[in-house]
C-alpha cells in the first residue's frame, strides 16, 4: 500500500505538509450541506500542483469512472480484493485528467490520473481553509470498507462482484480514515521523545491530532506540546505516564489505527 502522490506528507499544507482538511473535519460544514455527512469531511484532502501525477495505493480494478460536475468532478473508484470476501474502495475525486479505463486492472504505484479541481470543490481559499496554495485544485482521497453480499451491488467495471458497505452507521456513509492505511501498520519503527525530528514524528503527531491529544504544532518537531500530548494519550489508554513515545505506546497507538 502506498500513498496516491509521490513523498506524501501526512499533516497540514500551512506546516509544510500535503493536507488541507483531514478525515471527520469541518462537521459544521457537512451538516449544512446535507449530503449524509454527519460526522464530517469523509475522506482526506491532498494538495498538488495541478496535472501532478496520481498513483493507485494498491493493487485494484477500476470499477467506477464518471465525470460528476456537481460533486467529485472526474473521479475513478478502484476495487481492491482483500481476500475473505472482504474489499475496499479507493475513491479519487477532482482529477483533471483520467489515465485508466473502465474494468482495467491497476498494480499499486501504476498513473491512473492527474491532479485537478474539477467538480464541487471548496477546498481553495474559503472561509475553511484560507491556506490551500493551489487555489482549489486538490485530491479528494477516500476509502470504504466492503464486503460480498448477494443483495449488495456490483460496479460497472466489476460486474461479477457484489458488494455492499460494511458500516453505513458511521456517519461519513460507510468511508474510514485513510491515513493509516497509509504505512500505518509500520509507522512507528522506533521509539520517539523530546527534541527528536522526523517523517515519523509527524504521524505521530497527526495522530494526535485526530484523537484529539494535541493541536497545531510544529510538525515534524518533538517539542514540549508534543511530549504533553502523548502525555494525555498515556494517561487515556491506562499507559504509564511518561510523555515518551516508548514500545508500549507504538503497540498502543498501531492497535488503534488498524482497519476495524
Ligand atoms: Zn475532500
Amino acid at each position: 500500500m502506498r500513498a496516491p502522490v509521490n513523498n506524501f506528507k501526512p499533516y497540514y499544507a500551512h506546516e509544510g505538509g500535503d493536507i488541507t482538511q483531514l478525515f471527520g473535519e469541518n462537521v459544521e460544514l457537512y451538516k449544512t450541506l446535507n449530503i449524509g455527512l454527519t460526522k464530517g469531511h469523509n475522506g482526506i484532502d491532498i494538495v498538488r500542483p495541478w496535472g501532478e501525477h496520481l498513483f493507485a495505493s494498491t493493487d485494484a480494478v477500476v470499477c467506477e469512472l464518471k465525470d460528476n460536475p456537481d460533486g467529485y468532478g472526474k473521479y475513478i473508484r478502484l476495487l481492491e480484493d482483500c481476500g475473505g470476501g472482504k474489499f475496499r474502495e479507493w475513491t479519487y475525486g477532482h482529477l483533471s485528467e483520467i489515465i485508466v479505463k473502465l474494468g482495467q486492472k491497476v498494480l499499486e504505484g501504476q498513473h491512473v490520473g492527474n491532479m485537478g479541481n474539477t467538480g464541487f470543490v471548496v477546498s481553495g481559499d474559503t472561509p475553511y481553509w484560507k491556506t490551500n496554495p493551489y487555489k482549489g485544485t486538490h485530491l479528494h482521497f477516500g476509502v470504504r470498507e466492503l464486503k460480498a453480499d448477494n443483495a449488495g451491488w456490483a460496479y460497472m467495471g466489476a460486474p461479477t462482484i457484489k458488494v455492499n458497505v460494511v458500516n453505513y452507521d458511521n456517519g461519513s456513509l460507510g468511508n474510514i480514515d485513510p491515513l493509516p492505511l497509509l504505512g500505518g501498520f509500520n509507522a512507528f519503527p522506533r521509539s520517539l521523545g523530546i527534541t527528536m525530528k522526523g517523517e515519523d514524528v509527524s504521524r505521530l503527531q497527526v495522530q494526535l491530532v485526530i484523537r484529539g491529544f494535541l493541536e497545531t504544532t510544529d510538525f515534524g518537531y518533538f517539542g514540549p506540546k508534543t511530549w504533553m500530548a502523548v502525555r494525555r494519550f498515556q494517561s487515556a489508554y491506562l499507559l504509564p505516564v511518561t510523555g515518551y513515545f516508548g514500545s508500549m505506546s507504538r503497540a498502543k497507538l498501531a492497535e488503534l489505527m488498524k482497519p476495524k
